[in-house]
């Protein structure tokens, strides 16, 4: 039998071999690189340090579709377990005008067992008041759809806060539940009168935040957009193919405030407003970083968030994600945003089973499968409705515990 140490010094050696061997041997028509270093364009790490072209063209990655293997337990939900509320719902505004379109709405939402979509299309005025009133007319679905009341942040300056408050006001009595959704354009775009670009935490605009708190709204709003938006649209950016197909999703320096910027002035302004709440969309885009995500539900109980169109980051991290949301369970909403009914069950199924290794709905999102987060069913409950209730006193349905 071999001692411990000769066994260590084998296998050192084999090792040693190995490595000359990859150096002169067959792979040597390949292409060293150095510790750190990358394989060149075009070829492929096979070896330690040792990079190789494919001998057959490779296919670009919008045609690379492989198939998997993995022969695993599957369990799709096509329908969820308790009756969520979306409430981040983007259906037509006209559809909620025409009681045949409703009457569609409702079974969508029925298949999929959504029970009330909360609208947030930044809509006020006239047409909302045309949209609650075709919502109202309809017996099935007067309880099944509410609207969010949009601001308009263009020309903020002297007078400004007077309007949008009376505005929100008459708004609110016709009906809406709350504000939103908030457009990223608020940081990223808006002008104020004086031509300088709106901050979010422009103090112009707390006495509307201020009236959001006493009318017992929240406030639902996106602010910037996946932080690799803003990164070199190179081979290494995980949203290469995202930016390459939607030019307009392009942030290159100089011409847009930073994430970063945007994520500070985000902060302070839900910071400077502790009364009013808000519901922060798409995690924040800070799913990829739930520590951060964590730290400023921490610092702040008046901000919730929500889940819609960041399925990629949760189905990514299983584990992380689901004490996660069990430690974050009252300050979580489901909602989709994007209106296609058939994607809705891969949230149901991420957040329900504990599935392997399933394909998500838009490859441009994520070249990488999901897992289900396993969430118990009183979490589910939780961020399918309990928390848009408790939230939002203008949402229909069961408050009991
Ligand atoms: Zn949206």
């Amino acid at each position: 039998m071999l001692t411990r140490t000769a066994a260590a010094t084998l296998c050192a050696l084999a090792l040693a071999a190995a490595r000359a061997h990859a150096q002169q041997g067959p792979g040597s028509q390949g292409i060293r690189i150095k510790d750190g270093e990358e394989c060149p364009a075009g070829t492929t790490e096979i070896r330690p340090r040792l990079c190789q072209a494919p001998e057959l063209p490779p296919p670009s990655i919008v045609d690379y579709r492989p198939r998997s293997t993995l022969v695993t337990a599957e369990h799709p939900v096509p329908r969820a377990k308790y009756p969520a509320i979306d409430f981040h719902g983007h259906p037509r505004g006209s559809w909620l005008e025409s009681q045949d379109s409703l009457g569609w709405l409702g079974s969508a939402l029925d298949a999929i067992n959504v029970r009330v979509m909360v609208v947030a299309n930044d809509v006020t005025g006239d047409a909302l008041r045309r949209e609650v009133a075709g919502v109202r007319a309809s017996p099935a679905m007067k309880d099944r759809v509410r609207i969010l009341a949009g601001i308009d942040f263009r020309n903020v300056g002297p007078g400004w806060a007077k309007k949008a408050i009376e505005q929100l006001d008459a708004d609110v009595a016709a009906g809406a539940v709350g504000v939103g959704e908030i457009s990223k354009d608020l940081g990223l775009s808006i002008m104020k009168a004086d031509g300088t670009r709106l901050r979010i935490d422009d103090p112009a605009l707390d006495p509307v935040w201020a009236e959001c708190a006493r009318l017992r709204i929240p406030v639902f709003i996106h602010t910037a957009d996946p932080e690799e938006f803003w990164q070199p649209i190179d081979y290494h950016n995980e949203r290469w193919l995202e930016l390459a197909l939607f030019p307009r999703r392009r942030y290159p320096p100089g011409e847009f405030p930073s994430f970063e910027e945007l994520m500070t002035e985000r902060d302070n302004m839900l910071r400077r407003n502790p009364k009013t709440t808000f519901v922060i969309a798409h995690m924040g885009w800070h799913a990829n970083d739930l520590a951060r995500l964590g730290k400023l539900l921490d610092a702040m109980p008046n901000v919730y968030t929500e889940v819609g169109a960041v399925l990629y980051d949760i189905g990514r991290q299983p584990r992380a994600a689901h004490d996660f949301f069990v430690r974050y369970q009252d300050r979580i909403l489901f909602g989709k945003d994007s209106f296609q009914p058939e994607e809705y069950p891969y949230y149901w199924r991420v957040f329900e089973t504990r599935d392997d290794y399933f394909d998500y709905y838009r490859p441009y999102h994520a070249f990488w499968k999901l897992y289900g987060i396993d969430l118990p069913d009183e979490v589910l409950k939780k961020v399918y409705y309990r928390n848009a209730l408790r939230i939002t006193p203008g949402l229909p349905g069961d408050r009991a515990p």
